[in-house]
């Protein structure tokens, strides 16, 4: 017998004795039937009564069009034209009217046949009412996400402006002033242009993160080597200052938004290039393989190191490991280069142990990642 032949193989089951047949069409919990084309369901089983409500009595009575909802009855006659002229069916959606008022949705599967057809119907209400609300859910996170982008956007960039008044109102008065000052206002007026500064840093790395939020990247072929010499022109003072040596392995092409990736690449370098212990000058190094499909750029130096159970959370927005005075920062870095990976729909992750160097991957897919790829964390 040909194992693809359903017809020979129910013959083969039922062995003739309709019975069996009989008890299966009984039991089954989704509605069956052969409905005629007369407009009447001539054979039913007993899931019709259970899950409608309307008796034996009445559905054998009904035409059955009257049992669907008004607002589907053209398109369900459409279907049974459909049937009517030899065709299948599969995954029709329409809804039933229950005795007691209520309204299900059914999806139906149907073949013709010479005077009826024949249809299956699965009860899909709870499915779709639970698609429909995650569907909700869906929508009013994607738009509090907008309002809160928007909202980092404007509340940085407003406080921008009051932020320059505060900053050269007090560089006048350090100038006009400073020398007629005792050494502790001078303090206090130190003091309050390092508060300016550190703030002025806040607000541009606020800004930075909600505009790569915001901007889709646009890709386009990369020099990986060109743009790491322009973001070592950049980190020139930093690199100077902290007697880093930098190497650079050779470096391929790769399609990414140049912009994105040159602060990407600052981020990570600066970073490799500030956490070192203070007795040693860092040493970093910037390397790139391909893998399958992607390209992997390192960034690896010989600093302090991160400690296992902070590996993850350094990339959330504001967390930083070390006070002030130890080392400077906003704790918004990692988070835009997170930012910056996943809108390339990759990833960026560490390896590193205390005193031991870090070394961060990016990993940049050769083609983007589908639309709707969720943003992760
Ligand atoms: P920031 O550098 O402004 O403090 P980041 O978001 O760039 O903020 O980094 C978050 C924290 O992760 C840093 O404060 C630091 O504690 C840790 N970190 C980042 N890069 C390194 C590194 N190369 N070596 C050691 N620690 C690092």
């Amino acid at each position: 017998m040909d194992p693809t032949d359903t017809a020979a193989a129910a013959e083969a089951v039922v062995g003739g004795d309709a019975g069996h047949l009989a008890r299966l069409f009984a039991m089954s919990p989704d509605l069956l039937a052969a409905a005629g084309f007369d407009g009447m369901l001539k054979l039913f089983n007993d899931a019709w009564e259970t899950q409608l409500g309307w008796s034996r009595e009445e559905l054998g009575a009904k035409p059955y069009l009257d049992l669907v909802h008004p607002d589907d009855r053209a398109e369900t006659r459409a279907q049974i034209a459909r049937l009517a002229q030899g065709e299948t069916i599969a995954e029709y959606v329409c809804r039933l009217m229950c005795k007691d008022g209520a309204i299900r949705w059914m999806a139906w599967s149907g073949g013709p046949g010479d005077e009826a057809f024949y249809i299956v119907g699965r009860d899909v209400s709870d499915r779709l009412a639970m698609e429909h609300e995650l569907a909700q859910r869906a929508e009013r996170l994607a738009n509090t996400n907008a309002e809160l982008q928007d909202f980092a956007y404007t509340a940085s960039h407003d406080l921008s402006e009051p932020l320059r008044m505060v900053a050269s109102f007090l560089g006048l008065l350090e100038r006009r002033t400073g020398d007629a000052l005792d050494d502790k206002a001078r303090e206090y007026l130190h003091q309050a242009s390092d508060g300016a500064l550190r703030m002025r840093h806040l607000i541009d790395d606020l800004l930075l993160y909600s505009r790569v939020a915001n901007e889709a990247p646009r890709r386009e072929q990369v020099d990986l080597r060109a743009l790491v010499d322009d973001v070592l022109g950049v980190l020139g003072p930093a690199i100077e200052q902290e007697r880093a040596q930098v190497v650079v392995q050779d470096l391929p092409v790769l399609e990414a938004e140049p912009t994105q990736l040159a602060q990407l690449l600052q981020n990570l370098i600066g970073n490799a290039v500030k956490f070192h212990p203070p007795d040693r000058p860092p040493t970093v190094t910037v390397t790139a393989r391909r893998t399958i499909g992607a390209c992997v750029v390192t960034v690896a130096d010989d600093g302090i190191g991160i400690p296992e159970t902070d590996q993850e959370r350094i990339f959330a927005m504001f967390t930083r490991l070390h006070g002030r005075d130890e080392y400077a920062g906003t704790g918004i870095g990692l988070a835009i280069c997170r930012r910056i990976a996943e809108r390339h729909g990759g990833r960026i992750y560490v390896e590193s142990g205390v005193g031991a160097g870090s070394a961060f991957h990016t990993l940049l897919p050769d083609t983007p990642a589908a639309p709707g790829t969720p943003e992760g964390r």
